[in-house]
């Protein structure tokens, strides 16, 4: 697993705001796949950095979310995307495909939806009505 799939959603998104926002106050590689930055953080503080892609539970920051514990901060992925704009530009490119994905799925079910109604007899119709109508009753008492 590389260093966006141990992150959580919330870093690597946070992550991708301080790339963009250059964040990242310089950096050097530190080996064939590592690097060593300095990340400003949201409190006018630098953390130090230091990321490895071979290895990502090994990467370190010295920020209150991230020391002494092996996880995947922001300024993790802030480094690795300065560091690798190719990666940052992959991400980008996965999200917006599974977003279209999502939305064709989505336009997909309304139409499996509207054919299911479609193809039912008026009692079939009159029966799911029914049940419709009784569930959102029921919903209705649940939440109001
Ligand atoms: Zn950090």
């Amino acid at each position: 697993m590389g260093l966006i799939e141990l992150a959580s959603a919330n870093s690597v998104w946070r992550g991708m705001d301080y790339y963009e926002k250059k964040k990242v106050v310089s950096w050097k590689p530190s080996g064939d796949a590592s690097y060593d930055g300095q990340v400003a953080g949201s409190n006018n503080r630098v953390y130090s950095v230091h990321i490895d892609k071979v290895h990502p539970r090994k990467s370190v920051c010295n920020c209150p979310f991230a020391a002494g514990r092996r996880v995947v901060c922001k300024h993790m992925i802030a480094l690795y995307f300065t560091a690798e704009p190719n990666a940052a530009e992959d991400f980008m490119k996965q999200v917006e495909e599974w977003e279209k994905k999502e939305e064709e799925r989505e336009r997909q079910h309304y139409i499996d939806l509207k054919n299911y109604v479609n193809s039912l007899s008026k009692n079939e119709l009159q029966q799911e009505l029914y049940n419709a109508l009784v569930e959102l009753e029921d919903i209705r008492n649940r939440y109001w």
